[in-house]
């Protein structure tokens, strides 16, 4: 037999067990998938808005994996602490393969950037999907304006969350008390702003039109800002999605102001520069024009520009972070690896393995996570016949819990799923996530199997 951790249960890791059970090569293969959580899906819970129902609603296909015979979901279990390292690892499992993502937001580098009301637009999505690492009343909303920096699909995100009353997200699973700051959010104003023009933004067209079909909120595209953007002279030269996005703002920088309670500035060519202290707070941002430089990037032009602002979210990007004992690229942020074989000092490391984001980088949609998760499976499968001959540990969770580790297993995440539900029928609200460590744990163990401590699958 051959077995098998995956480390992290989001998106790359639940495709990463699908291709090892799916395979006929090696026909004996156990998954033990890990995560630091007692609940499983990683972005697919913890990133992706509660507002994109379809997304969210691929959790049904990764639960179909997840309650395959061969796969063990091992929740509460955190790889890298109280000896559960990578070399503790390879004595329980003949292979290893990490799915953890990019857990840590990138910085500005700017100054006052760590002044309070300034957030890495991270943390506001772990605010309201409810994770529950971030404190339930991180967020109070009583600025007025707010800016975005940075126009990728997450920008795009906490831009439309900022920007939709709280009645139009009652129908969603997000926590009461983040309802609650959303229903009194003083916000009216959010201001999302690219260094670069429309044709070097990040984000997604469809994600993109959103913005412009909120009911509560008017978009606004400043003409002067497109006035820059070279891609207009020969939008044929341009790949179709950047022609998409481009007619998208144009539309909306000739449209008409429907007089909604708040409004969305979508802005360009300003780089951030500095963020204004005001009564030992953000007051604002200082941004420096920016015009195209010839060679598609962008330089300063030595004008500047100020945008008020109370709250201030750094959507920039992501950033793996290391896993002790593990090789680590600290300038892509990523695990060294060729195809998905890791790569420690030069060489294979036998037995381990990358996939998703701390494989490739925080890029792609969920869907680019299935082809990377399955080259890694290919990989491991070629190496699969020097793996097996290793001797393991006979049972590998008893081994987890003589590390004190408390899994909780699949029937666990059943039982939260469930106290979430009775949750949402006590407010007259579909399941209402739990935003806790306690709350969760404790669903857990309600069950009396499953929860730490219990067995079931
Ligand atoms: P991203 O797509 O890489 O966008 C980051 C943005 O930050 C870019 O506009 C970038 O501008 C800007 N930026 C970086 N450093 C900056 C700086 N120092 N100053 C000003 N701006 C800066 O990252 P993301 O939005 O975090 O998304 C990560 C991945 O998740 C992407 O693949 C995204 O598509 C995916 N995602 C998808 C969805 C969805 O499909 N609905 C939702 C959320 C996330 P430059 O281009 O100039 O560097």
């Amino acid at each position: 037999m051959l077995r098998v951790a995956v480390v992290g249960s989001g998106p790359s890791g639940v495709y990463a067990a699908q291709a090892l059970v799916g395979q006929t090569a090696v026909p004996d293969v156990r998954v033990h998938i890990l995560d630091r959580l007692p609940c499983p899906y990683g972005l697919v819970r913890y990133g992706v808005a509660p507002d994109h129902e379809k997304i969210k609603s691929l959790q049904n296909s990764l639960r179909a994996v997840l309650e395959d015979d061969r796969i063990d979901f091992l929740g509460n279990v955190e790889v890298g602490r109280a000896g559960l390292g990578p070399a503790k690892l390879l004595e329980l499992y003949h292979a290893v393969v990490y799915c953890v993502g990019a857990a840590r937001d990138r910085k500005l580098g700017v100054p006052g950037e760590d002044l309070p009301g300034s957030h890495s637009a991270t943390d506001f999505v772990s605010w309201y999907s409810a994770h529950p690492d971030a404190p339930p009343d991180a967020f109070a909303l009583g600025a007025r304006s707010a800016v975005v920096i940075g126009v990728g699909n997450v920008a795009v995100d906490v831009a439309r969350i900022l920007a939709r009353g709280a009645d139009e997200l009652r129908g969603t699973d997000v926590p009461e008390r983040a309802l609650a700051a959303l229903a009194a959010s003083q916000v009216r104003d959010v201001h999302m702003v690219g260094r670069r023009g429309p044709s070097g933004a990040k984000f997604t067209t469809k994600e993109l039109r959103e913005l412009g079909a909120l009911p509560s909120a008017d978009v606004m595209v400043d003409p002067s800002d497109l006035a820059l953007e070279t891609a207009y002279a020969d939008p044929a030269a341009v790949p179709a999605i950047v022609r998409r996005n481009l007619t998208v703002v144009r539309e909306w920088a000739a449209r008409p102001l429907q007089g909604r309670p708040r409004r969305i500035h979508v802005r360009f060519f300003l780089r951030p520069v500095e963020l204004l202290e005001r009564d030992g707070r953000v007051g604002g941002v200082r941004f420096e024009r920016t015009e195209p430089d010839g060679t598609g990037g962008v330089r300063g032009t030595g004008a500047y520009q100020d945008i008020e602002a109370q709250l201030v979210l750094r959507a920039v990007g992501y950033r793996g972070v290391p896993t002790e004992g593990l090789p680590f690229d600290a300038d892509r942020g990523v695990v060294p690896n060729v195809a998905g074989r890791v790569v420690r000092d030069g060489r294979f490391s036998p037995g381990e393995y990358v996939a998703g984001w701390i494989k490739r980088g925080p890029n792609g949609v969920i869907g680019t996570n299935r082809p990377c998760a399955k080259e890694t499976v290919n990989s491991l499968l070629e190496d699969a016949a020097a793996l097996v001959g290793r001797p393991l540990a006979a049972d590998p969770e008893a081994e987890l819990r003589a590390l004190g580790q408390q899994p909780v297993r699949w029937r666990g995440w059943l039982a939260i799923e469930e106290a979430e539900a009775a949750l949402g029928r006590a407010l007259g609200r579909p399941p209402v996530k739990i935003p806790d460590w306690a709350g969760l744990l404790g669903a857990a163990r309600e069950t009396g199997s499953g929860g730490p401590g219990e067995a079931g699958h």
